[in-house]
């Protein structure tokens, strides 16, 4: 439950929103049946149940794109309906809901939910004693509203930066050692729901270290980055492509079965044997290929992988070893 809360930002801020506005409504819900005035109980236990089902609903499926967003309208229309039934009093609730709106769902989404929340409470005539009232209500509506677009954008955006830069090598620009991680097991839990095959190659270059000594580093990234560019040229869309570490890299290939991964292999070692050069010559490669075994888990997919590489390296290298 604390794995999903940390690594899963929206699910968080519903769940802590949602929590949030339980804490709140609940007590006035009491409230107001302890002093008699049902309807503004029952819009309160409304929106309470609407809140409890849109948590459950993200929780249970993981889609918070759709629970945020019909999140954000029952947050809304609850709002418009306190200041349809309690007046003047209600109204304060509309300020943290529409501020609320931008964190639940997309800002486009969130700007019309907020428009035509103002707008409704403005249309109600019992909701303000004066016309100063009315046009004060909508101009501070408004400030909220942009205030909380604004601070939702750049949250999201710097968001977005951090993601990129947790997952991203910037040397060659493919994904990290700690995307990998996440993607060898979804592509291992996604094997045992449907069956299909999984096949993981770790390549390390032969004799980087030289390369590097005798020619400089700026000769090695430059290897590093056109290997990665081979291979991505080579490969099915589909296929992902890690930097492991240093000059080694993982493959993922998706939905391949052992007869047509020789083939895959032996092309691949031909392009980058023919086609990846430094200024001494060109670059050979070690592989070490594995195929997902049915319930295997990822540590040990990875340590046979890795021990087809070492053998690879041990027979002589510039060879593709198939882990038994
Ligand atoms: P082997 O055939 O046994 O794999 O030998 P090797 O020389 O390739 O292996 P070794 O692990 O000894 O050397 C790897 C080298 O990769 C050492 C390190 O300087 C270099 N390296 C690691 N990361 C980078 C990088 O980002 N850029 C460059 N230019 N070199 C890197
Ligand atoms: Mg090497
Ligand atoms: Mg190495």
């Amino acid at each position: 439950m604390f794995h999903r809360l940390r690594n899963d930002f929206p699910l968080s801020i519903i769940t802590m929103l949602s929590t949030c506005a339980l804490l709140g409504i609940t007590p006035f819900a009491i409230l107001r049946f302890i002093q008699g005035n049902v309807v503004a109980g029952v819009v309160d236990l409304g929106i309470l149940f609407s809140i409890l089902a849109c948590l459950a609903w993200a929780w249970l499926t993981g889609d918070t794109r759709r629970s945020g967003a019909v999140l954000a309208f029952f947050v809304c229309a609850g709002a418009v309906a306190v200041g349809l039934v309690m007046g003047e009093p209600g109204l304060f609730w509309v300020f943290p809901c529409l501020v609320t709106t931008f964190f639940l769902t997309s800002s486009r989404i969130a700007i019309g939910l907020n428009l035509a929340s103002v707008l409704a409470l403005m249309s109600i005539d019992a909701a303000f004693s004066s016309s100063v009232q009315l046009w004060t209500f909508a101009a501070t509506a408004t400030t909220v509203s942009a205030c909380a677009y604004v601070f939702a954008l750049r949250n999201q955006d710097q968001r977005e930066r951090l993601e990129h830069l947790a997952t991203i090598d910037p040397l060659t620009g493919v994904k990290n050692r700690r995307a990998m991680d996440e993607e060898l097991d979804l592509a291992a839990a996604n094997a045992e729901r449907t069956g299909l095959p999984y096949a993981l190659v770790l390549l390390d270059l032969d004799h980087f270290k030289q390369i590097n000594d005798v020619h400089g580093h700026g000769v090695g990234d430059k290897v590093l980055t056109d290997l990665v560019v081979l291979i991505q040229q080579n490969t099915r869309k589909t296929d992902q492509l890690f930097r492991y570490g240093g000059e080694e890299f993982v493959l993922l290939l998706p939905g391949i079965e052992d007869s047509g991964l020789q083939t895959v292999m032996e092309n691949l070692q031909q392009v980058l044997r023919k086609r990846l050069h430094y200024p001494g010559g060109s670059v050979t490669s070690s592989f070490g290929v594995a195929s997902l075994l049915p319930g295997e888990r990822v540590v040990s997919w990875l340590s046979r992988a890795d021990e087809a590489l070492y053998q690879a390296k041990a027979s002589g290298r510039d060879r593709i070893v198939f882990a038994e």
